[in-house]
Formats: C-alpha cells, structure tokens, sequence
C-alpha cells in the first residue's frame, strides 16, 4: 500500500498526522522534514525568555518520539526537492523518490528578506523555527542593545519578551504606530506606548536601509540617516508561504499554494495547509486555523472528504505589557472604527456602509470582551464580500 507523504513536521504537519491516526492506524504514514523534527510550540518562542525557558525547554518530543507516537516513518534532515501531482510521487534530496496515496504540503513560509545593504545584513536574524531561535538566544547571551527590523505581531512579541528580560530594544517599522497595517489609531497608540513603558524605542515612519558591521557589534542605518547601534539584529517583517514545491510542479499559487475548503490543491490527492497554503483564499498563518485544518484533512484522507470550518478566531497577540486580540475586517469590506477608550484598555470596532459590526480590536482589559463580539461577526469566509 502506498503510504500518505506528509512534508513538514510544524504544527500542521504534526498534527495532520495526528488527526488521520484517529481515523486509521493502518495506512503507512511518511513524514519528511527538512529540519530535525523536534515537535515544539512556535508561539512560545516569543515568550520564552521572560518565562525563564531555555530553546531546550521548548522541545516537546523528539522525532523518533513523534514516529511513534503516530505510527509514521518520520525522516529527518531530509529535503523535499520536488514533487509530480500526475504521478504522485515525492523527491528526496539524496535522489530517492516515494510513491504516494496522497501529499500533504505542510512545508511552512519563510521570514520576507527586506533587502537590506551592508556587510552586516547577512548577520541578521530572521527567526520562524526553534533552531534559529536557539543560534539567536546563543548570541543574546553576551549582548545588551538589539533592533528589531518590522514592528508586526512577531517583531512587538519578541520586543516585549526581550525588554522585560533586560535588552535594550529599538523597533524600526515603516508604518506610524506598531501593527499599523493591522490596529486602528487608538489600539495601537496605546500599544505603543505599552511598550515604551518597558522601556522599548519605537523608531515609526521609517525603513531599515542597511546593517554595517563595526567592532564586533552592528550599526543599522535607516532612510532618514538615523543609525541605531546594536550587539544583536532581527528582522520580522512578514512571512512569505513557501510555494516552490507546488509551483515547480504545476499547481496553482496565490499569495499561498491554493486550496479549495477540502485542502486539495488544484492536483487530485495533492493538499496542503498551514503557513504554505491559501484555504479558498484565505492565508491564516496561525494556530487555530490550522488545527481546524488539520482535523478537516485528517478525515478526508482517511476517506471521509470533510471541508474546514472556519469560526470566528481572533488573533492573539501576546505583548505581555498590552495583550491585543483582533478580528481584522477583510480589505475589501468598506466601512470605518469606532475606537473608545476604557479603564486599563480600550475597544475599537469596525462597522461596513450598512452598520454590522465586521471587525474589532481589544487592547488591554477589554480583551475580556472578545467572547460576545466573536459571536457577533460572521465568520472568516463570510466575512469578505459586502
Ligand atoms: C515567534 C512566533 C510567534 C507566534 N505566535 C503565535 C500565536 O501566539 N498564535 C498563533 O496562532 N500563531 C502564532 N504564530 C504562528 C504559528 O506559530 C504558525 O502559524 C505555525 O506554527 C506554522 O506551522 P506550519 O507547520 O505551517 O509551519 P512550520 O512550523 O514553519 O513548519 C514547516 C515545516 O516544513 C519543513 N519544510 C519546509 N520545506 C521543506 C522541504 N522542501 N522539504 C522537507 N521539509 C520542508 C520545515 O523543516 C518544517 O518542519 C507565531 C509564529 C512565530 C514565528
């Protein structure tokens, strides 16, 4: 019997192994990694160091542990270089090749590369796995100043974690406030200033321009003719689904590989989902909807064709000195915010031309609100036409 492939061994690889094993503990199983297939929260990494955790304490199974676990043969350190959706067949970078009932494409997305100069800008860290998170903690050891390229939800994450453990933090980031493509004025006024009271530099309305070495440290150089002097630099200005596999072989890729709400690519038994995939055109590079997209293709694959659901799943921001949750409306939806602010928060809501509530941002206590006002938007794949 040919086995189900499984490229990737993040949360969505894993735990589409997982959620197929609750289905059928009889068809092999092949997971294939690039990396070394140590299962771990990747949210933690943006935390961990104000909670005394080491890159150790994050690892929670060993791949040998999670091959048995899900009954898989999990191979490690091992390449995907390209996949045939005719043949259903798999390449591997030592030039073997697996012939497959069905691929599942969970092969994540990579940190965006802002082009930055400088003979530093090789030497800059862009963290979305345990692995580099653990070089990068190696470095923060004997450093004191680092600037952080991108004032997204990683980029204050990391900012947060790192100022309350003792860092001089500066975010460089394009936009006039923290999460400016993401929060309302006032949301993010006041998560600006949250994190200037941990003592973080927010360097808005500029572009980081180049990173120069200089005695053992680095200078980075904005637009403006700033430069910010720091032992440590990391950049987190958005990710990009990686969609090479899928694209070398044919299948068709948006902003992410393109799926339907079955997770099937445009190549029968193909799928894909996670960091990589755009579900009915949607990329939701987060854990919720990948673990309603795991469930979702774990029983299609066992042969039970089920299509995700997407409820209503807020993002969670985790700035520990001004928790944000936000249901951001769609781009295409007209309408406008209405922002209040509260005692310790504040709650900004986004109504459409017609008055029905699309949107909304909660800083600080009025977090508390997000249960009534989930119940109140339509859902991710409702919530985009007029
Ligand atoms: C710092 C940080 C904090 C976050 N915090 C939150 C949070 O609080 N809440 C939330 O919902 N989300 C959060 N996220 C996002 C969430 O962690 C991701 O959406 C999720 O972990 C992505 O999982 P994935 O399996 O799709 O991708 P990945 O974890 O990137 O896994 C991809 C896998 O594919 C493998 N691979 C890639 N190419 C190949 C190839 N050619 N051959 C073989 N293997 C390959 C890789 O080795 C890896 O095993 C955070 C992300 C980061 C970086």
């Amino acid at each position: 019997m040919d086995p189900i492939v499984i490229v990737g061994t993040g949360l969505a690889g894993y735990t589409t192994a997982r959620e197929f094993r609750r289905h059928d503990n009889e068809t092999p199983l092949v997971i294939v990694s690039a990396d070394d297939g140590t299962s771990y929260s990747k949210p933690m990494l943006s935390t961990a160091m104000a909670r005394g955790k080491s890159p150790a304490d994050l690892a929670q199974a060993s791949a040998t542990e999670m091959a048995a676990q899900y009954q898989a043969d999990v191979r490690t350190h091992t390449r995907v270089t390209a996949i045939d959706g005719q043949q259903r067949t798999v390449a591997l970078a030592d030039g073997s090749e697996l012939r497959a009932a069905a691929i599942v494409l969970a092969v994540g997305a990579e940190q965006m590369d802002p082009g930055l100069g400088g003979d530093g800008a090789d030497d800059v860290f862009a963290v979305n796995d345990l692995s580099t998170y653990s070089a990068l903690r190696g470095e923060l050891t004997h450093a004191e100043r680092v600037v952080i390229i991108g004032g997204g939800l990683i980029g204050c994450e990391f900012a947060n974690d790192w100022a309350r453990s003792g860092y001089h933090v500066t975010i460089i980031e394009p936009q006039q406030r923290p999460l400016g493509r993401m929060l309302p004025e006032l949301a993010g006024n006041t998560l600006a200033a949250a994190l200037q009271s941990e003592g973080i530099t927010l360097a808005t309305g500029r572009f980081a321009e180049r990173v120069e070495r200089a005695d053992g440290a680095f200078i980075v150089h904005d637009d403006q003719g700033t430069t910010y002097p720091a032992d440590v630099v990391v950049r987190a200005i958005g990710l990009q689904p990686r969609t090479e596999l899928a694209r070398a072989a044919g299948i068709e890729v948006g902003r992410g590989i393109a799926t339907d709400r079955h997770l099937q690519t445009g190549a029968a038994g193909i799928y894909a989902l996670g960091d990589c995939a755009e579900v009915d055109g949607l990329v939701l590079p987060f854990i919720m909807p990948i673990n309603q997209c795991a469930r979702a293709l774990g029983a299609t694959l066992a042969g039970t064709p089920t299509a995700v659901e997407y409820p209503v799943m807020p993002v969670i921001v985790k700035t520990a000195s001004c928790p944000v949750q936000l249901y951001s409306p769609s781009p295409s939806i007209a309408g406008e915010w209405q922002e209040e602010a509260l005692k310790g928060g504040t709650r900004s809501l986004f109504h459409d031309t017609e008055g029905r509530l699309r949107g909304f941002a909660l800083t600080g206590s009025a977090v508390r609100e997000k249960g009534e006002l989930a119940k109140a938007v339509p859902g991710y794949f409702d919530n985009r036409s007029p």
